[in-house]
């Protein structure tokens, strides 16, 4: 079940703050509050969906099309397509999931560490 107050809920109603990145009709991405990498972006579609299955299940192919699209306009505005980055999105308990709104992780700016 999504929770309406979970903290990425609040930054899509202007509740809170963030540091935009890029945000178009489908889509929000804003820097991580605590980066693990010198460029740390998180993507956030713009209707409620808890991860990256439950994002699959209710957005139809047109908006995981242009959800992904924005990804790669950001990976091109921040000019680090030729540099390398990370994308990880986190699921579940198991995932180490956080926030309860699918979003996924842009990680860049230099070597990113092995995952353990
Ligand atoms: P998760 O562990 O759910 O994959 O990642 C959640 C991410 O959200 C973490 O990297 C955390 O630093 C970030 N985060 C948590 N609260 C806020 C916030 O209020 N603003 C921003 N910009 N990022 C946040």
């Amino acid at each position: 079940m999504y929770d309406e107050n979970n903290i990425f809920a609040k930054i899509l109603r202007k509740e809170i703050p963030c540091d935009k990145v890029h945000e178009d009709e489908f889509s929000l991405f804003f820097n991580d509050i605590n980066p693990q990498a010198k460029i740390h972006v998180l993507g956030i579609p713009k209707f409620p969906c808890t991860t990256f299955s439950d994002f699959l299940k209710k957005a139809d192919d047109e908006n995981i099309t242009t959800f992904f699209k924005s990804v790669q306009l950001v990976i091109n505005n921040i000019n680090i397509e030729h540099t390398g980055y990370r994308l990880i999105t986190n699921s579940g308990e198991d995932g180490g999931q956080e926030v309860a709104h699918f979003h996924i992780h842009i990680l860049a700016g230099e070597k990113i560490g092995s995952l353990r």
